[in-house]
């Protein structure tokens, strides 16, 4: 029997497809037969007509939910379709396994086999075809520098003219992995002239390379697997202290720092609005229900303080360059499944597997990752090095899911 993947249409405000119809003519022609839920493409443009060109069944959501093996999706799908997800079912997306901590528990109780792609091992090479935060990540930081030229009321180069010159604007980028590197890169095509911060001073190679200025942080914070780890609320206060100064200098502010699974640390106090110039723009890609690095920014709004000072809340900016999204987020969904599957379509996960290990969220009714199983305050599932008892879910002494 052939492997049935579907794939759903997003829910709220998403507008990315997380399969997109070249892909489901590739994994078709690799023998698996993919079905869409009506409509799901359309906001990235991508017809029902397309996919039915490229060999996909268009069909209503129940149909999708009730017969696939494993469902595609961008974000994790709304509470019905989960409670209507069953055993053995395979659900891969940006599954907010790391914060959405509930829904994670269900999907375990269910026994659906959810892949997150938060908890994918990023570093190991053979994961970096599947790597949906770097692809999202690079998109949404290139559109952060549009959005702000965009908002900004003056030129970003310096600018020659019979009616005078315009002085190059400044932009500064707080946070400097995938997101702000591409920020610092498009802000600097543009012509403006742009520095970069980072708590991690590895990252001063890869912004001065890109011909930006490294301004140096006076708290230093490595956390694991190449993550900044969250600051004490002294070195918070110490780091905010310190920006108010670099952020006066600047005209643009674009923010991306992050550290998976907690709050987005609060980089931009109230203080450094209130010193900004007017005119100023804050671009706040952590802007999210978790909270954001700008006082003051609200999801997915632009708030004007009485200093005509601008604060985007950008949190969900891949989702704005939606075509250009969904064809790399689908291009990372099939890397999986190619990863996954025999040469006849058929899938076997392996939780022994350097990748599968940690991108299993759950499995069999149990709760798979460790990073995860920290969040819930679940025992380690790992066994003691001596231990000849396998990784994975025969450890009978794990706690379930439930
Ligand atoms: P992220 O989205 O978790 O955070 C964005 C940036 O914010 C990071 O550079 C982080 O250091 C910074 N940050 C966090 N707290 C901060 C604070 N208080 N002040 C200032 N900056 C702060 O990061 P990311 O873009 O996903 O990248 C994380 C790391 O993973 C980087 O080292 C990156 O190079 C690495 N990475 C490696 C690979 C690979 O090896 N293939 C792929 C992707 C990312």
């Amino acid at each position: 029997m052939s492997t049935i993947i579907a794939v759903l249409k997003e829910s709220g405000d998403e507008n990315r497809v997380a399969i997109t119809p070249d892909v489901a003519s590739k994994l078709i022609h690799s023998k698996f037969e993919v079905m869409v839920e009506r409509g799901a493409g359309q906001n990235a443009y991508f017809s029902d007509q397309a996919y039915q060109d490229a060999g996909a069944q268009v069909v209503s959501r129940d149909d999708a939910v009730s017969q696939a093996n494993v469902i595609a999706t961008v974000d994790l799908p709304d509470s019905e379709t989960l409670g209507k997800l069953h055993e053995g079912q395979i659900l891969i997306g940006l599954l907010k396994a790391l914060t959405d901590l509930d829904s994670i528990r269900q999907l375990a109780k269910q026994k659906v086999t959810a892949l997150s792609f938060e908890l994918l091992p990023r570093t190991i090479s053979r994961a970096q075809g599947m790597d949906v935060l770097s692809s999202q990540a690079s998109i949404a930081g290139y559109k952060a520098a549009l959005v702000a030229a965009d908002k900004f009321a003056r030129y970003f180069p310096m600018m020659i003219t019979a009616a005078g010159t315009a002085k190059p604007a400044k932009v500064l980028v707080l946070g400097t992995g995938v997101a702000g590197l591409q920020a610092i890169g498009t802000a600097k095509r543009l012509g403006a002239i742009v520095s970069g911060y980072d708590v991690r001073p590895a990252s001063r190679g890869e912004v001065e390379s890109l011909g930006a200025e490294f301004l140096t942080s006076s708290v230093s914070a490595i956390g694991e697997g190449g993550y900044a780890r969250q600051l004490s609320a002294d070195e918070q206060k110490q780091q905010q202290d310190e920006l108010i100064g670099f952020i006066k200098q600047n005209d643009i502010v674009i923010t991306t720092a992050q550290v998976p699974g907690k709050k987005p640390p609060m980089l931009v106090p109230q203080a450094a609005v209130d010193n900004a110039k007017p005119g100023s723009v804050f671009v706040d890609l952590a802007a999210s229900d978790l909270g954001g690095n700008v006082a003051g920014s609200r999801p997915d709004q632009t708030v004007v303080t009485d200093s005509g000072v601008q604060l985007i809340g950008a949190g969900n900016l891949a989702s704005e360059m939606v075509t250009s999204a969904s064809e790399m987020f689908s291009k990372n969904v099939q890397a999986v499944i190619n990863d996954v599957a025999d040469k006849d379509a058929q899938i076997t996960i392996d939780l022994k597997d350097d990748v599968m290990s940690q991108l299993v969220a759950t499995d069999h009714g149990e709760i798979i990752s460790e990073r995860v199983r920290k969040a819930l305050n679940l025992p380690t599932a790992q066994p003691a090095k001596d231990d000849d008892a396998p990784a994975d879910s025969d450890d009978k002494s794990a706690e379930k899911g439930d």
